[in-house]
């Protein structure tokens, strides 16, 4: 069996820096407590290589809800971004305040905040209970109206000159492209606003392509993660190939492989390197019958590399 490396995949610059921002916050105050204010990204690997280096995980329904639980030391906001009530109250209660939200999603923060303050009505797609619009939304309540699908436009009771759409960052589009086509039509003059970020439509693009020439492909992340579910979407709605998330290598079931000549591999934006180079030398291992035949054919080559790409 033939394993596709599929490239761009594996952490976002922003997942890099806000792993980056924790360490720091973490070997600057050993001696006070660090909480990571929910998932620092979503991934399980991640939180418990933290919880090891001694930074406190909370989480809670809400952001807000999950501050309360934080009396005192550093709090670390995640990549996905806070309403600025939760940046307030941290602030009140007299917390260190260490902003780990992705830059691509401050730039979401900074329109919603630029429309709503220009009286613009703004429709917001997203995945409601999810950190990032909650923290989007927290922006302008009154001004926003989160949808997630098209009868959720068709239910809109709007009454506004100004309006606008954006979208959660980790969504494809694939996924807002009928929302927005049925805003078109119910509201002619809106303006779109496209936030999906770059590493999101890179990582889908390249596995959309690099599926066309594979039977399967194997998306590592976790069921948490946004973008890696989306991935498993996109490869399956566009390229119409079968994938599965897994988590780690002992996820991966021999019969997904019976037949399987090819298989590509890519991940989300926050799963480890190493979980994804294991699950790679996993599939490199596993001896499949087409592997078996090329194997018997050829003399011993040597091994792949995996040498590029952070992830
Ligand atoms: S997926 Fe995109 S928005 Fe989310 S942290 Fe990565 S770069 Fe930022």
């Amino acid at each position: 069996m033939e394993v596709v490396k599929i490239r761009p995949r594996g952490y976002c610059h922003g997942v890099v820096e806000a792993i980056r921002a924790l360490r720091l916050a973490s070997e600057q105050h050993p001696d006070e407590p660090v909480v990571m204010l929910g998932h620092l990204v979503h991934n399980e690997h991640v939180t418990r290589e933290f919880a090891e280096r001694g930074v406190q995980l909370v989480d809670a329904p809400s952001r807000l809800e999950a501050l309360e639980q934080v009396d005192r030391g550093t709090v670390v906001l995640t990549a996905h971004g806070v309403s600025p009530a939760v940046k307030a109250r941290a602030l009140a209660k007299g917390l260190n305040v260490v902003d780990a939200t992705c830059t691509d999603v401050i730039r979401t923060h900074e329109l919603v905040r630029r429309l709503s303050e220009d009286g613009y009505t703004i429709v917001y797609i997203g995945k409601a209970g999810h950190p990032e619009p909650e923290g989007v939304l927290g922006e302008a309540p009154e001004a926003l109206h989160l949808v997630e699908s098209v009868a959720d436009v068709d239910r809109l009771e709007i009454d506004s000159q100004k309006l606008a759409v954006t979208n959660q960052t980790t969504l494809s589009v694939w996924d807002t492209q009928a929302i927005i086509a049925r805003l078109q039509e119910r509201f002619p003059n809106i303006e779109v606003h496209n936030e999906i970020c770059n590493a999101t439509q890179e990582r889908q693009q390249a596995a959309v392509e690099a599926a066309a020439s594979c039977d399967l492909v194997i998306v590592v992340g976790s069921s948490r993660s946004s973008n890696s579910q989306r991935l498993v979407q996109v490869v399956g709605d566009l390229a119409h190939r079968p994938a599965h998330l897994v988590d780690t290598a002992a996820d991966l079931r021999p019969e997904w492989f019976q037949d399987v000549g090819r298989v590509g591999v890519t991940s989300g934006a926050s799963t480890p390197t190493q979980i994804t180079r294991e699950v790679i030398a996993a599939l490199e291992a596993m001896e499949t019958p087409a592997r078996a035949a090329v194997t018997a054919a050829r003399a011993p080559s040597a091994p792949d590399s995996d040498s590029a790409g952070p992830g």
